[in-house]
């Protein structure tokens, strides 16, 4: 049996993946469990969710081979305990940083996202896919890509997207449904992120912290932030952008991003995350907002 799985706080690109593959395995005849920690309403679009199964459906599994996709190392993998009754694991990821934790790692930083990286595995199997397996694979690039606009797009990624549509996908109805997802509390979480926007390094760095008095008054949920940072990332000075929130009391969740030359991966790391070079985040303890506020620039001065 297969355990399909993605990573803590799952994003498009790992659910998508996640689902055309369940969808595939399934319609060949394989047993599958696919695991999500949640499935946001925004993503509600994707195809497979009948095929999403519960805990305790893992729980009573063993002997099972483990497909982690877009996951770059094992403790980024949801939920932590699927490792106890696994006997295999398969390692699907585009991450630079992957720690190739698996028994079989299909490992590639040079494709857009792990949708990319599943197709081309189906691609060298001559697997037929379906329209709904499709458009999973094209929302997963499309959104790490930002809709074909970072330094992950490339001739490929383009390529590989022209043949899904060639396949019957539809790019603008798929494009609604990737980047049109705010709520009205998305708005919220947005509107304070505006309030609290700081600028640094001669505005080369942008800084936004949401305080969690701030969530809980403005009853904001995780998914409402999806997005915020990539807005914020839209200013024309600004090389390096940080959304910061207190997730919980002291638990800070920040989310990075860089352009040109100057990679963040690094600096995540520091803070006990990582991610890739222009994209990353990281979740921490720390004593309090600013501490960890003056640590976070204090790093990101000397890379501008
Ligand atoms: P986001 O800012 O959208 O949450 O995450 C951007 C990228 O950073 C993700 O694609 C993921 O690779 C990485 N990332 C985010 N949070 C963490 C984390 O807590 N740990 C690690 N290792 N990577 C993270
Ligand atoms: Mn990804």
């Amino acid at each position: 049996m297969f355990v399909l799985c993605t990573h803590h706080d799952p994003d498009i690109d790992g659910v998508g993946a996640t689902l055309a593959l369940s969808i595939y395995l399934k319609e060949k005849g394989y047993k599958v469990l696919t695991i999500l920690e949640n499935f946001p309403e925004y993503m509600q679009f994707l195809n497979g969710r009948e095929n999403i199964n519960s805990l305790s459906e893992l729980r009573d599994s063993n002997n099972y081979t483990i497909l982690a996709l877009d996951c770059a190392s094992k403790d980024r993998i949801w939920p932590k305990d699927i490792f106890d009754r696994a006997e295999r694991i398969v390692n699907i990821d585009h991450h630079s940083d992957n720690t190739k934790f698996g028994n079989i790692n299909v490992v590639n930083s040079f494709v857009s996202s792990t949708a990319e990286l599943l197709y081309n595995l189906f691609k060298v199997n001559k697997s037929k896919l379906n329209l709904e397996i499709c458009e999973n694979i094209y929302s997963g690039i499309l959104f790490d890509t930002g809709g074909f606009r970072y330094q992950n797009t490339n001739y490929e990624t383009l390529i590989i997207s022209s043949e899904l549509l060639q396949k019957g996908v539809n790019a603008s109805k798929i494009g609604e449904f990737v980047f049109n997802i705010w709520s009205e509390s998305g708005f919220r979480a947005l509107k304070t992120a505006l309030k609290n926007l700081e600028y640094f390094g001669a505005g080369k760095i942008l800084f936004s912290f949401i305080s969690y008095k701030e969530i809980v008054e403005e009853d904001l949920k995780s998914e409402d932030f999806e997005g915020i940072v990539d807005i914020l990332r839209s200013n024309r000075n600004a090389r390096i952008i940080i959304l910061l929130r207190e997730i919980e009391k002291n638990v800070f969740k920040g989310s990075l991003r860089s352009k040109g030359e100057i990679s963040i991966n690094q600096v995540a790391r520091k803070f006990n995350g990582g991610g890739h070079p222009h994209a990353a985040g990281f979740e921490i303890k720390y004593d309090n907002v600013n501490a960890i506020k003056d640590k976070l620039i204090k790093e990101l001065l000397q890379l501008i």
